[in-house]
This record gives C-alpha cells, structure tokens and sequence, in this order.
C-alpha cells in the first residue's frame, strides 16, 4: 500500500474518558484526508498522537517502516509531519516574517553557538533563511503583511501565516486543524486553492480538520469520521454523505 503513516488500533483515555477507542487509519501518500465527527469525537487527540504531543494507551504508529511511538514532538517535526493548531499558535509579539523564520530554523545547521557567535556561515544561513521564509508567505497569500506584528494580522491571515512557519519546516505531512475556522466565506473558499496548490507545489500530504462539511466535501480524497472517539466510516467524500451511520451520527437524526 502506498501510505505515508499508518494509525494501527489506537487507544487514548483521559481518566474515565475515552477520547479514541481502537482506530485504525492509514494517510496514502499524496492525498487530502479529511477528519470530520461532532464535537468531542477525537479528532484533535488523534492529531496529537500523530504529532507525538499524546503517547497513546494502546496502538501503534507507523511512519513507513518506522515507529514512531515513542518519539517527541521536535523528532515527529524532523520526520518530517508538520502542523497548525485549532487555537492559533503564533509568537504574536513577533513579525510574519520571523514567525515563519522561527519554523525555518527547525531544518538549519547552524546552531546555538553559530547564532550567537554569528560567523559567516550563520549570517548566510540567516539570509536565506529570511529570503525562503518571504517566499513562503508570497506562498500563502500574506507576503504584503511581512512586517506586521502576528496580533495584528487577521484570524484568517493568521491560520495563513501558522501554515507558512509549517511549511518552512518542509514537511511530507502537514495536518491542519480547523484552518477554515473564524475564517469568512470568500477566505474559506481560497483556503481550499490554497491546500490543493500547496499540495502540488511541495508534493504534499494533507490531513485536514474541519467541520465545515461542505467545504470538505468538495476538497478531500478520501474522508474519515470519528464519533465518540471510534472510527465510525471512511471512504470518497460521496460514500460518507451517502452513509447512514455518518448521516446519524454525524449530522443527526434529523437530517
Ligand atoms: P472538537 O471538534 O470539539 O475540537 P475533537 O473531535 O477534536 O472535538 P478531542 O478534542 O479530541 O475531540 O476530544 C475528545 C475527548 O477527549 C473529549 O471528550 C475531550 O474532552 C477529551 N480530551 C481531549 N483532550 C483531553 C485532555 N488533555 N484531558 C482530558 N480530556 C481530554
């Protein structure tokens, strides 16, 4: 099979909670994945599993060959799988351009000593940083807000310039947590340009949060639904609209 990471019967609980009760999933290189449920389902702790933040109870976690269970968060992010978080993450005392430079400095050579002591080496390595992190928010849409301070860039700027510092780390993986959330129609609907161009620009794959349904109809491959912390569905996004199970549980019986 042609997966990038495989999520083999995990389990997580939180005292008498069970936030993830047995999944199994499998993120095929070079697609969209998307992760939809009601709230509570386990979505983002299965996105901190996956990003090592969480160790889960029971289970097993593949990048390839690799298991990466017991692995921290910064050697997940050296692994190569990035991500934005459902409460943006951004230094807000810092500019665009230095929060992206900040996930650039993830893939550098130059270390503490080098930053301190800045030899020629680290100030080359400083130029490009700076000149590939202005690159990327040309990428993402905000490269005329280089020099703003993050709080003061708006909520959708905001989830743009958290994907830029992802990218700067040059991931195989991203994993986006609710990007389209506070975000208005028309922001909503070149987010999804947006995470198809990056797909093809940086031959990503993506495993994209979100509950607008709609929008991740029309932009996943392939969609999984979790409800109550289990795996209830996976398929086409025309399979998951048209399952029962999903219609129940996901929308209600009413719908
Ligand atoms: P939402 O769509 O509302 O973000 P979600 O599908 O991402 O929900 P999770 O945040 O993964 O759901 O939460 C799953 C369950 O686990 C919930 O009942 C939540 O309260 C619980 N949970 C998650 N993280 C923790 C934690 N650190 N400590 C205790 N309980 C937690």
């Amino acid at each position: 099979m042609n997966d990038i990471v495989r999520i083999e019967e995990v389990s997580k609980q939180f005292g008498g909670i069970r936030a993830l009760n047995n999944v199994s999933l499998s993120v095929l290189k070079g697609e969209i994945l998307g992760l939809i449920g009601p709230n509570g389902a386990g979505k983002t702790t299965l996105f901190n599993i996956l990003t090592g933040l969480y160790t889960p109870n029971s289970g097993q976690l593949w990048l390839g060959e690799r298991s990466m269970l017991n692995l921290k968060p910064h050697q997940i992010l050296q692994l190569g799988i990035a991500r934005t978080f459902q409460n943006i993450r951004v230094f807000p005392e810092m500019t665009a351009l230095e929060n992206v430079m900040v996930g650039r400095h993830a893939r550098t050579r130059a270390g503490l000593l080098g930053a301190v002591f800045r030899n020629r080496r680290t100030r080359t390595e400083e130029t490009q940083i700076r000149t590939r992190s202005g690159e990327l928010l040309e990428t993402v849409g905000i490269a005329r807000h280089s020099h703003t301070l993050a709080k003061n860039l708006s909520y959708g700027d905001q989830r743009r310039l958290e994907i830029a510092r992802a990218l700067a780390t040059e991931p195989q993986l991203l994993a986006l947590d609710e990007p389209a959330a506070g975000m208005n129609p028309a922001e909503r609907d070149t987010l999804s340009e947006l995470i198809r161009t990056l797909r093809e620009q940086f031959k990503l794959t993506l495993v994209v949060i979100e509950h607008d349904v709609k929008l991740m109809m029309n932009l996943c491959d392939r969609i999984a639904v979790l409800d109550f912390g289990e795996k209830i569905a996976e398929g086409a996004p025309a399979e998951i609209r048209a399952n029962p199970r999903v219609i129940q549980a996901y929308l209600g019986t009413e719908a």
